[in-house]
C-alpha cells in the first residue's frame, strides 16, 4: 500500500473565501499547507515565510533556474511559484499537501503529477464574489476590476478539475473537500505499489 500524501490543488476566484476554507483544513493534523513564493508586495498584515515567501523578481528568477518550483505562473503581472522541495517531504512523511494557486498553475501541477486531486472552489454567485473583494479593503478599484475579470475567466475554466465545491458557509466548504480526500484515499488505484 501507498502511504504517500495526497498533492491536492486548490483553486477559485480571489475572493471566494479559499484562503479561509483552507485555514479551516489547515486543523487536521495529515494536512499541510505550502507556503507559495511570490514577487508581489506583501499586504498589510502578510509575513514573510507564512503568508508567502516575498521575492524580488531576481531571486524568483533564479528559484526557476534551479528547478525550485513544482508549478509557477503569471498572474496580475507578478510571479507566484509553489517551492518543490517542502511539498515533497511532507508528502513522503505521509501528509496531505494543499496548494493553493490559480489555474495556470492547476494545469501544470496535472501535467507532471497527473495523480494530484484538483478542487475548484466556487463563490455563491458573482455579486458575492464582488461584496466579498470590495470588503477586503485592501485593493485599488483598478486591481478590484481586473481580479474580477480574471475571476470570471477563471470560472469558465472550473470544468477542467476533478471537483467542484461552492463556499456557501466556511464549515460546508471544508467538510465538502474533506469528504473528496476521504474518497480519493480510498480509491483502488492508490493501493496498488
Ligand atoms: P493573491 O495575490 O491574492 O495572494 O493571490 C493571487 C492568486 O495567485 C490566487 O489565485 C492564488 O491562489 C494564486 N497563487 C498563490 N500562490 C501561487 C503559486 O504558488 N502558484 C500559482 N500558480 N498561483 C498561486
Amino acid at each position: 500500500m501507498k502511504n504517500d500524501g495526497l498533492l491536492v490543488v486548490i483553486s477559485g476566484p480571489a475572493g471566494t473565501g479559499k484562503g479561509t476554507v483552507v485555514k479551516e483544513l489547515m486543523q487536521d493534523e495529515k494536512i499541510r499547507v505550502s507556503v507559495s513564493a511570490t514577487t508581489r508586495s506583501p499586504r498589510e498584515g502578510e509575513e514573510n515565510g507564512f503568508h508567502y515567501h516575498f521575492l524580488t523578481r531576481e531571486a524568483f528568477l533564479q528559484m526557476i533556474e534551479k528547478d525550485g518550483f513544482l508549478e509557477y505562473a503569471q498572474y496580475c503581472g507578478n510571479f507566484y511559484g509553489s517551492p518543490k522541495e517542502q511539498a515533497e517531504s511532507w508528502m513522503q512523511e505521509g501528509m496531505d499537501v494543499i496548494l493553493e494557486i490559480e489555474v495556470q498553475g492547476c494545469r501544470k501541477i496535472k501535467e507532471k503529477n497527473p495523480e494530484c486531486v484538483s478542487i475548484f472552489v466556487m463563490p455563491p454567485s458573482m455579486e458575492v464574489l464582488e461584496q466579498r473583494l470590495r470588503g477586503r479593503g485592501t485593493e485599488t478599484e483598478e486591481v478590484i476590476l481586473r481580479r474580477l475579470e480574471r475571476a470570471k475567466e477563471e470560472i469558465r475554466l472550473s470544468a477542467d478539475y476533478d471537483y467542484i465545491v461552492v463556499n456557501d458557509t466556511v464549515e460546508q466548504c471544508a467538510a465538502d473537500i474533506r469528504c473528496v480526500l476521504k474518497a480519493e484515499k480510498l480509491r483502488a488505484k492508490r493501493f496498488v505499489k
